[in-house]
């Protein structure tokens, strides 16, 4: 099996270290195994869809919380959003929960752009199917 190195913050590795204790992981290496499947899961359920879809995502951002870069990515998205709701954590993290409706592609397209941005530590999305 290949060895791969990866590079995080130390509040990842704590996080890492705690599902690898915690949750009956084996390894580290379970761990990032299992968030890859999850994620492929995810990306495929949103790429494979077709015609016009909603879907639920949940933003979080980085440190320095939403910046302009991603202001700019959800302004070229608008006509699809039709709800957001920003908060922050108790401990001051920034998230944001948004919901979309538009043609598949385009919604898949929109989450990759919010995925690429610096500021965003992670995107979960949840198609719906009703
Ligand atoms: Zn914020």
């Amino acid at each position: 099996m290949p060895i791969v190195a990866v590079s995080m913050s130390k509040s990842d590795l704590v996080a890492l270290d705690e599902l690898h204790n915690d949750a009956g992981f084996p390894s580290r290496s379970g761990v990032i195994r299992h968030a890859l499947y999850a994620l492929l899961a995810e990306h495929k359920s949103l790429e494979q869809a077709k015609g016009q879809v909603t879907v639920i995502m949940i933003v979080v951002y980085g440190e320095r919380g939403k910046d302009d870069q991603c202001n700019r990515v959800q302004i070229k998205y608008s006509p699809l959003i039709t709800a957001t709701m920003h908060a922050h954590s108790t401990q001051g993290g920034c998230f944001e929960v948004v919901v979309a409706n538009g043609e598949a592609s385009k919604l898949h397209s929109f989450t990759k752009e919010l995925r690429s941005q610096r500021q965003v530590t992670s995107v979960q999305t949840c198609l719906v199917e009703a």
